[in-house]
């Protein structure tokens, strides 16, 4: 059976078809916090962001501080000529500080940090340091990245309410409520496996496997997700 790209499929459909199985790896989708005022209009999916649905202010805060919060707030805070997209080199090096060995020692010197377009405050429930669980060998760099375009990071924050005047919380050990006044708020707290074609499927006595994060959307990655099918391909 065929099935043209851009659509999605139905379970009535896949039954149709008549497969000996079917193999979901439909994904995740994202998880919403039950905050107070979660449906007011400043509140966004993370989604929207990256894909321009929604044109973001130029004060935000991004609530949830994984992966996925992380390179919200890197996209919110460069501007069009973001130096590894545009593969600028030499902007690229005056950020971080590169230069000639001849010029400075080790080939290293003071960065110039560009001015994000945005304010951004990250905040996460976690007490933790705010992207502690990022990976070993670049988490530095996302939390550099974000320090070089002075994103506020918070962590240990209780979220109390969303409304006209912005994003109300406590933070853990602190007397009282802040309130920062934004114009979005950016929710990357997490998903859920999406299973909508499952049930239906296994309802209809149709051998069904889920890869990826249909299987488990906690601490997903690619590297788990092409490992699982791969895996089950083989067995198949
Ligand atoms: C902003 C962001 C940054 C990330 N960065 C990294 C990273 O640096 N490294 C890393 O390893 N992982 C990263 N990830 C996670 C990575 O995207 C996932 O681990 C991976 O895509 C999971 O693969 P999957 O096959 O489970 O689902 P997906 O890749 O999400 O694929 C699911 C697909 O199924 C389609 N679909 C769902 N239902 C239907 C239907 N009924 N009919 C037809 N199609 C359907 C969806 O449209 C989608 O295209 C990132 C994710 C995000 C959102």
């Amino acid at each position: 059976m065929t099935q043209s790209l851009g659509a999605l499929i139905t379970a009535d459909e896949l039954v149709a078809a008549g497969h000996d199985e079917v193999i979901l790896a439909t994904g995740v989708e994202p998880r919403t916090p039950v905050i107070d005022g979660i449906d007011h209009p400043k509140v966004v999916g993370y989604q929207q962001v990256i894909t321009g649905e929604v044109q973001v202010g130029e004060r935000v805060a991004v609530i949830g501080a994984g992966g996925i919060g992380f390179d919200v707030s890197e996209f919110l805070t460069h501007d069009a000529a973001h130096p590894s997209l545009a593969l600028d080199l030499p902007a690229w090096q005056k950020e971080w500080g590169v230069t000639d060995p001849e010029e400075a020692d080790g080939g290293l010197t003071r960065g110039e940090h560009p001015v994000s377009p945005r304010q951004v405050y990250l905040l996460q429930r976690k007490t933790t340091k705010v992207g502690g669980g990022l990976g070993k060998t670049s988490g530095w760099v996302h939390r550099a990245a974000l320090q070089h375009r002075a994103v506020e990071m918070i962590a240990g924050a209780s979220y109390t309410r969303i409304d006209d005047d912005g994003l109300h919380f406590s933070v853990d050990g602190e007397e009282g409520t802040r309130v920062i006044d934004v114009d979005h708020v950016v929710i990357c707290a997490g998903q859920e496996p999406r299973r909508d074609l499952h049930d239906a499927l296994v309802a209809a006595g149709v051998t069904t496997h889920l890869v990826g994060g249909a299987d488990v959307a906690a601490e997903l990655d690619a590297k788990r997700a092409i490992q699982q099918a791969s895996e089950l391909a083989a067995t198949l």
